[in-house]
């Protein structure tokens, strides 16, 4: 474990001083009930920046018995009422607070996420906006779910109360490392829940940022705790604590089953949003230009590592030569670089791990016989974690690399022949989250998008995610609706109470 963190000017090259001001000094710590407290054992581990692989910050290292320290805290802050009985009016105004705390601080969030991630800036900036409106959305859903009346006897009076689940352990990825938490932490809070939030170990400085802007915020202590540390363990533990209500959970469908057989124990209520393979059908009366344009941006933005990203591109035969040169000149076009450099519109990906398996799947890829029409190898930079945005041809839907999440900047181009085979392929997966069709047919469109089975259709347009809207998936790409008043289910459960009259 390195004593001190090398030169952060170095590490963080290009950012403002306000996040060198951050990044410097001793390790981050852990946020339980209400203050920065050191992790039990001491221990810390290094985030590193993923575009020059040195290190940022020293972090503390939560394992099981700071979980259980913020568990016992959260649920403190909600068997006391203290959140829960403020009332719907007085947590819209704290959920709004954070809102305006993270917009005044967003030029210093984005860069965080930036340093942390690898994304570009500009995709950067983009999350603080969707985090501050899910924050503000959620903010207005504090004062407006309701009970029902229910038509009972005539001697009877019968009414529901929506009630909160309780300690929500919310488990968060390092894709969307600020999204992420107002998708969990909003919702959950706005509807009278207390919190344990564990960000993931890639990238966990813009939470602790945040924990600093909630505690500047005033919320009661207890009511949002943060726990850094890594996933088996400060994770598993979360997953499985007897005292935690509700577990929530964002990230791979392998460790979305593991945390399933974890929550059994005490019979947790059980949200996942996993992986994806989702497929982006083009069909020849599309409107080619907007269709190559955003289906670039579909599978390229954050580097391919989105769980919705549209990587399996079926191209209706008559069109596949034609749409094949036109996505690979586009994958050209893009700038890999520095992600804090404004003109930059790729970064790395995330982690060493991540730049690994991508690689592997490149020479999967050859191995298949597919053809690199764009890409297919890592970036020229001498250092970090570099992937060339890649579109491959001569791909069959049996392939490995058009069946697994690669989770990197990378597309196959399949050949259909008619809406039928469309579907038949696009659905013939094990995944179920995000799907596209590109048509000028209205009624192809509606028909089209009600057969692909998946979570959320975009027709075209793709990725577009909005807080009004619900967002999960089918199949293994798991359960449970965020956003949207869907988040209701998810974060409440329903008392039923009778009365004699
Ligand atoms: P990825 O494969 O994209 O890194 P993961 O599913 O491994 O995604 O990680 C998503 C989140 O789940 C991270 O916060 C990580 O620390 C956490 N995690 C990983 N393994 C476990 C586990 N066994 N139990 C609980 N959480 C875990």
């Amino acid at each position: 474990m390195a004593a001190a963190v090398p030169s952060i000017e170095s590490a963080a090259v290009g950012a403002a001083a306000e996040v060198l001001r951050f990044l410097s000094g001793p390790p981050k710590q852990l946020l339980i009930d209400g203050k920065w407290v050191n992790a039990k054992s001491g221990a810390t581990f290094e985030t590193i920046n993923p575009a020059n692989e040195e290190v940022l910050a020293l972090v503390a290292e939560g394992d099981k018995a700071d979980i259980d320290d913020a568990v016992a805290a959260a649920r403190r802050a909600f068997e006391t009422g203290r959140w829960q009985s403020m009332g719907p009016h007085q947590r819209a105004r704290y959920l709004l607070k954070i809102a305006d705390l993270i917009e005044s601080h967003g030029e210093e969030l984005a860069q965080l996420i930036t340093l942390d991630n690898g994304k570009p800036i500009a995709e950067s900036i983009s999350e603080v906006g969707r985090t501050v409106d899910t924050f503000r959305y959620y903010a207005g859903w504090a004062t407006k779910f309701y009970g029902e009346t229910n038509p009972s006897a005539p001697a009877l009076f019968n009414y529901t109360l929506r009630e909160p689940v309780g300690v929500c352990g919310q488990i968060i990825p390092w894709n969307g490392p600020l999204s992420t938490i107002s998708w969990k932490i909003a919702p959950a809070l706005a509807f009278g829940n207390t919190v344990v939030l564990k960000p993931a170990e890639q990238t966990p400085l813009p939470a602790i940022r945040v924990g600093e802007l909630i505690c500047e915020a005033g919320l009661p202590d207890g009511v949002v705790n943060i726990v850094t540390g890594f996933g088996p363990t400060a994770g598993g533990a979360l997953a499985a604590h007897p005292n935690v209500d509700k577990v929530a959970f964002t990230g791979s469908t392998e460790v979305g089953k593991l945390i399933l057989q974890a929550s059994a124990g005490n019979l947790k209520r059980v949200s996942l949003e996993l992986g994806g393979k989702s497929p982006n059908v083009i069909f020849p009366d599309a409107p080619l230009e907007a269709a190559v344009a955003m289906s670039a941006t579909g599978v390229f933005r954050n580097q391919g590592q989105v769980c919705c990203a549209a990587t399996r591109m079926f191209v209706q035969e008559r069109i596949y030569d034609e749409f094949a040169d036109r996505i690979a000149a586009k994958a050209n076009e893009i700038k890999l670089g520095a992600p804090l450099d404004r003109t930059t519109t790729m970064g790395p990906l995330v982690s060493s791990e991540q730049h690994e398996r991508v690689l592997g799947y490149l020479k999967l890829a050859r191995d298949e016989g597919a053809y690199a029409k764009a890409g297919g190898e890592r970036g020229p930079q001498p250092k970090g974690y570099f992937v060339k945005p890649t579109i491959y041809t001569q791909v069959h839907n049996a392939m490995r690399i058009a069946r697994e999440e690669i989770f990197g900047p990378v597309a196959v181009l399949i050949p259909f022949k008619d809406e039928n085979d469309a579907v038949f392929q696009g659905n013939d997966t094990i995944y179920g989250l995000g799907a596209g069709v590109w048509t000028r047919d209205l009624s192809r469109a509606h028909k089209v998008a009600r057969a692909l089975r998946a979570g959320s259709v975009w027709i075209n347009c793709y990725g577009l995610i909005d807080p009004i809207s619900p967002f999960g998936g089918y199949k293994q790409s798991g359960f449970g609706r965020e956003l949207g008043p869907q988040s209701i289910d998810l974060y409440t459960q329903i008392k039923s109470v009778y009365v004699k009259l």
